[in-house]
């Protein structure tokens, strides 16, 4: 077994997390942001002085190649440097630091290896200045059009486009440096949970063997406008009031259902939202994700029970989007999890919630993920924390399961 070195992976997470630096312990690194840029600047810099070759891609992807000793596709490995408003150290930055830290390893011990390592960053993954997420990536995979995403508006700017934003960055490079399936032979991206389970269960390492489906759903709620003071209650159509009953029966029947299902509404709007008039429609979405397309099932068909009458209203469930479940490659899966094995590590086997850039890119190249703890669950917030430790645990995993990869695949 191979291993990363403590102190250099102190460095690159301090270094790093002094882009964007709010202050409280977080980041505010949005995509293509003056902070992002010198954090590319920065692992452009550190990949070069290690002898890799960097290039950029038409949507500045970053992938930085250290040669190996045969002519043979890559191994890939990294995730991305932005953040949301207020974010954390370790979301995506930690899997492209890692993966730096596991090159440096290989080239600073001089570990043999025959394919070529290429370290990556993914522009644009959290969709918090550019919608949507995971923009390039998903565009390189064919998800999004790539036209539709240039006049993507930034949030921070009005009329400023993502287009605007590339050219600018100083990063934008060739189509032909795209990610191809001629080029990569695997990827694995390390990421932080960003839940609880692995720091509940006080466990090293994630083996994420997919990314759980998910279904989208739209409510509206129809009732009558009319006045706060004159309108006795039994000849009212309070629409917000429907939708709290809607809501009541949504949560007694999806909690029936399996327990590892999750459900949020996290939107609601209220109209016309004013003190003295009585709601006249509601519109809020559900958000449902879990492994199995079964249980996904029964929670469309739950939300498609709700009573299309209540309290004088309608009630209208409008489907939005869906995702289905992706599995990640099992052959890799399994290297991840011998390697966190033989390197005595506890681990689990678990499906992602959220999204990552790898569920788009497993489509193109065989790929895997591993987790690595977030302290309390916190992410997306100042809050976010990794120990060090933990942090350093995650790179060994990624460098021995990088060269389990190198040793047996052509
Ligand atoms: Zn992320």
């Amino acid at each position: 077994m191979k291993f990363c070195c403590l102190e250099r992976m102190k460095d690159k997470i301090n270094t790093f997390s002094s882009f964007g630096d709010t202050g409280n312990g977080g980041i505010t690194r949005l995509s293509l942001s003056k902070e992002a840029i010198a954090a590319r600047a920065e692992f452009k810099k550190r990949m070069e002085a290690l002898g890799a070759v960097v290039v950029t891609d038409d949507l500045a992807n970053m992938y930085a190649t250290i040669e190996g000793d045969e002519d043979l596709p890559a191994i890939m490995s990294g995730s991305h440097l932005d953040s949301v408003v207020k974010g954390g150290n370790y979301d995506g930055v930690l899997g492209v630091l890692t993966a730096m830290e596991a090159a440096e390893t290989i080239v600073r011990d001089h570990i043999p290896h025959r394919h070529p390592i290429t370290v990556v960053v993914w522009t644009n993954e959290e969709g918090a200045r550019f919608e949507p997420a995971m923009m390039s990536s998903g565009v390189i995979c064919g998800k999004f059009d790539k036209d539709t995403m240039l006049r993507s508006e930034a949030k921070d700017i009005p009329g400023y486009t993502f287009k605007d934003a590339l050219l600018e960055s100083g990063f934008m490079g060739d189509i032909g440096n795209r990610m191809s399936p001629e080029k990569y032979i695997a990827s694995i991206e390390l990421h932080a949970e960003q839940g609880p389970v692995l720091y509940e269960e006080n466990r090293d390492i994630g083996i994420v063997s997919g990314v759980v489906g998910m279904v989208n759903y739209e409510f509206r709620v129809k009732g009558q406008a009319d006045h706060a003071g004159t309108t006795p209650m039994k000849y009212r159509k309070d629409a917000l009031y429907a939708a709290a009953q809607a809501l009541e029966y949504l949560y007694t029947e999806l909690g029936k259902l399996d327990e590892e299902l999750v459900y949020t509404i996290g939107k609601i709007a209220a109209y016309p939202n004013i003190h003295t008039i009585i709601p006249e429609e509601v519109r809020m979405t559900i958000d449902s994700r879990h492994k199995s397309p079964e249980v996904l099932k029964q929670v469309i068909s739950v939300i498609e029970n709700v009573p299309e009458k209540l309290s004088g209203c309608t009630v209208e469930a409008v489907r939005e989007w869906d995702r289905k479940t992706v599995d990640f490659d099992k052959r890799l899966v399994s290297f991840v999890e011998t390697s966190a094995d033989k390197l005595g590590y506890s681990s689990k086997r678990m499906y992602s919630g959220a999204g990552h850039d790898s569920q788009y890119i497993c489509e193109l190249v065989p790929t895997a993920m591993i987790f690595v703890p977030s302290d309390k669950g916190h992410s997306h917030c100042e809050l976010e924390y990794t120990p060090l430790e933990n942090c350093l645990k995650g790179a060994n995993v990624l460098l021995n399961t990088i060269l389990e990869i190198d040793r047996i695949s052509n």
